[in-house]
């Protein structure tokens, strides 16, 4: 089966809830040995949890992206005991959201070290090991308001945006290794992020969506398993958007 993921070993940033926990089990499912990531005690106690209950290989590991030497250490750690990251999906992410006038530099810089400085240091920890073996996947989680950008998200959206042409870099640099470096752009997908929201405005963005629904967590692990398969080896520097329609590219 080409979607069978049996001796890989895939790393999740962000695991803990919504949107990486869907990933972590849709690997886990397919055979990968999955390691998440949580930036709590609690959030790495949910991940083994879930792992074990599920009867899922693979382990846990608080993490906060925002720290070089942090994931210096996790990814030495992983190849230490593993012997090899093959899969590497930059889902952890944050909202701080302000119009600009009133964003502060706070709050735009938070959003810029946890978005995409990250997929910066995360992508290079792990590639000289994936360049050795010359193969890898390299996903990362960026966002149709990359695409569209939107009021409010001026932060968020330069991260989003961000990923898509880091991607398109990448791909070019490592493709003669065997490494494959995609994205997945999810619209609006039901999770802690967007639960806040008023239920007035989720009606009104409902209205807007041609499948006329919000999406779930599986709608954007499902991509992130496709191209994590070998179904997906000859397709690199992409953004899949999964959005129901909201946004065509
Ligand atoms: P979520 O439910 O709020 O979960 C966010 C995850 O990121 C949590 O596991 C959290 O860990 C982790 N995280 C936050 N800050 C971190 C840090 N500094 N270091 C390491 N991990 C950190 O969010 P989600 O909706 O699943 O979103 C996942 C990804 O999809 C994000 O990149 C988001 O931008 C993107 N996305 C979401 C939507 C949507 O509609 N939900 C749409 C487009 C794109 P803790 O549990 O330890 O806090």
């Amino acid at each position: 089966m080409k979607n069978n993921l049996t001796g890989k070993i895939a790393l999740i940033t962000g695991a803990s809830r919504g949107i990486g926990d869907a990933i972590i089990i849709a690997l886990g499912k397919q055979g990968a040995t999955v390691i998440g990531t949580a930036t709590t005690k609690k959030g790495v106690e949910n991940i083994d949890n879930k792992l074990k209950k599920l009867n899922i290989k693979g382990s846990s590991v608080i993490l906060d992206v925002k720290e070089e030497s942090q994931i210096v250490t996790v990814t030495k750690n992983i190849i230490d005991n593993y012997g090899k990251i093959d899969i590497l999906v930059n889902n952890a992410g944050i909202v701080r959201d302000n119009l600009l006038m009133r964003m502060s530099f706070d709050e735009w810089d938070d959003v810029i070290n946890t978005n995409l400085s990250s997929v910066y240091k995360m992508s290079k920890a792990v590639l000289r090991s994936m360049m050795k073996q010359r193969s890898g996947r390299i996903i990362s989680i960026s966002s149709v308001i990359g695409a569209t950008g939107n009021a409010g998200q001026t932060n968020y959206a330069a991260t989003k945006a961000g990923i898509i042409g880091f991607t398109k870099s990448l791909a070019r640099e490592v493709g003669a290794r065997g490494i494959t470096v995609n994205a997945v752009a999810p619209g609006f997908i039901e999770t802690d992020m967007t639960e806040k929201l008023p239920s007035e405005y989720k009606k009104e963005l409902t209205g807007q969506i041609p499948l006329n629904k919000i999406g779930s967590v599986d709608d954007i692990a499902n991509a992130v398993l496709f191209l994590a398969s070998d179904s997906a080896c000859y397709i690199t520097a992409q953004t899949i958007h999964v959005n129901g329609g909201l946004y065509a590219s």
